[in-house]
């Protein structure tokens, strides 16, 4: 098992778990050299951008409804504040908790703290959070600018916690110590799992943890048709509730890349077990998935009732959906395991997936189960997927390929990367909503509005009329992973 809770700093994604963000083939060619411990991380010669392991964590944290976050930081790092205040509002809305902004403070790390250190501006200002908001735990995130100075955070946190007598909890996320910025959902995790988490007092069989982002609540209808009840964690949670966790009958995560950290170490320290299959999405890893939660909470019949009455459900729609979208050429970019989850969905709509740019990869989980491998069951139950981009984000990689590949349809879980399908004059469908193609369900939900999506086509050829797109032909007539290793890739033109 990989997780040390008692270590102050979670272990990178890249030396615990062998992450990549560089690689450009086959899904099946990087399933396979997962598996015989072949997998290499290619450099590029030129990047355009990365994500950060602070906003992951922050986008976590800060979601927790009677905590207050400390991003210990130049006030740059702070800069997408308002992306996490909106989330958090809309959330709150959706789930009828009173409305108020995060709670995130910044610790206007300047020159001079560079010079003479940050620890009294910290303290000052986890004081200031604690006199203001009388918040039931602080978590205290790091910058770059606090690693480099090496300001002594696990120790000023400590000295806070007791003084204050509520948790202070060092949250280790600098942006340079990790390429993966999915690291820091593993160190907020780290963070709840040392300082938040109690022992259980008793055991609770029918209530199961979903790790998720702040999508929609599903669960509670689907689980309370099988005498379950979901246990949403982290978004939207309060600190009560995050200190019971241990006593929950499972934990399950719509996304490993999301959970594999808070969900392993659950099961490690406190015996919770985790859910190890595909995530839910598209019909094969909905089956799986649901069947195990049943074995592990003795509910295998009604589980077994429920796959049959919602594959009922569905069956006609389905089939509608399908002569509608049967063949229709679509390139996906999310993050790692949505991203897999994406494809199986869109396989199970009859579409052609010719290709993908996923965020990095994990070669495993933290359960080092081969259940969980969400890539491996992709392309297992449905074929290999040609031109498998690994990539952090890089645009001018997805351009060139969207320029080659010319699908119908861009399937895009970031607001950054959908801008581009309708600049090339691509229907783009931008799904933050998590939960929205989850389950057989969401097959429907994803199937209707890719309709609607691909009806735009005109619209949004109009729009790359009037644009006038950065990358010169000559960029364009590259090879897309010319600062790959200028390996070269199949594509399918
Ligand atoms: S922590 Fe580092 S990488 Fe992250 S926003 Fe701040 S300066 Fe940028």
């Amino acid at each position: 098992m990989s997780i040390n809770i008692k270590s102050p700093e979670v272990e990178t994604r890249e030396s615990r778990l062998g992450s990549i963000t560089g690689f450009g083939g086959t899904a099946g060619q990087l399933c396979s050299s997962s598996r015989n411990g072949k997998l290499c991380d290619k450099r590029r010669s030129f990047s355009q951008c990365l994500g950060c392991s602070s906003g992951n964590a922050l986008c976590q944290l800060v979601m927790i409804q009677d905590a207050v976050v400390v991003n210990h930081a130049p006030i740059g790092c702070s800069a997408d504040f308002q992306d996490y205040n909106f989330t958090n509002r809309v959330g709150q809305r959706k789930r009828d908790l009173p409305l108020r902004n995060v709670r995130l403070l910044n610790t206007n790390l300047e020159e001079k703290d560079m010079i003479y250190g940050g620890i009294f501006k910290l303290e000052k200002t986890v004081e200031e959070a604690y006199r203001r908001f009388n918040p039931k735990a602080i978590f205290v995130t790091t910058s770059c600018a606090s690693g480099i100075i090496g300001d002594d955070v696990e120790g000023a946190t400590d000295k806070l916690q007791e003084k204050l007598g509520i948790p202070v909890i060092y949250i280790s996320c600098e942006g340079f110590r990790s390429r993966i910025w999915t690291t820091g959902f593993d160190a907020a995790y780290h963070g709840i799992l040392r300082k938040i988490v109690k022992p259980p007092v008793e055991k609770r069989k029918d209530v199961i943890n979903v790790i998720n982002f702040w999508g929609s609540d599903i669960f509670t209808d689907l689980f309370g048709r099988i005498g379950l009840k979901p246990n949403y964690i982290v978004p939207f949670s309060t600190v009560g509730q995050l200190e019971k966790i241990s006593e929950a009958a499972a934990t399950v995560q719509i996304c490993p890349t999301l959970g594999t950290y808070l969900a392993a170490g659950l099961e490690q320290e406190y015996g919770v077990t985790e859910i190890k299959s595909p995530p839910p999405y598209g019909i094969q890893g909905t089956d799986i998935w649901f069947t195990e939660l049943g074995k592990a909470t003795g509910k295998e019949l009604e589980v077994e009732r429920l796959i049959k009455a919602e594959k009922n459900k569905i069956a006609d729609p389905l089939e509608k959906l399908r002569r509608k979208l049967e063949g229709k050429r679509v390139y996906v970019t999310a993050g790692a395991a949505h991203g897999h989850s994406l494809i199986a969905l869109l396989k199970d709509l009859h579409m052609d997936v010719v290709g993908a740019a996923i965020f990095h990869h994990d070669p495993c989980y933290d359960n080092r189960d081969p259940r969980s491998d969400s890539l491996g069951h992709v392309v297992k139950s449905y074929g290999d997927i040609k031109n498998f981009d690994i990539c952090n984000k890089q645009p001018f990689e997805l351009v060139n390929i969207l320029n080659k590949l010319k699908p119908d349809l861009l399937v895009a879980r970031h607001g950054g990367m959908s801008s581009w399908g309708p600049k090339l004059g691509i229907p783009t469908f931008l799904m933050g909503d998590e939960q929205f193609g989850l389950g057989y369900e969401g097959l429907i939900n994803y199937g209707n509005k890719i309709v609607d999506v691909l009806a735009t086509r005109e619209f949004v050829k109009n729009i790359a009329s009037h644009c006038e797109l950065p990358y010169t032909d000559w960029w364009l007539k590259q090879d897309p992973y010319s600062f790959l290793g200028g390996e070269h890739n199949d594509q399918d033109s």
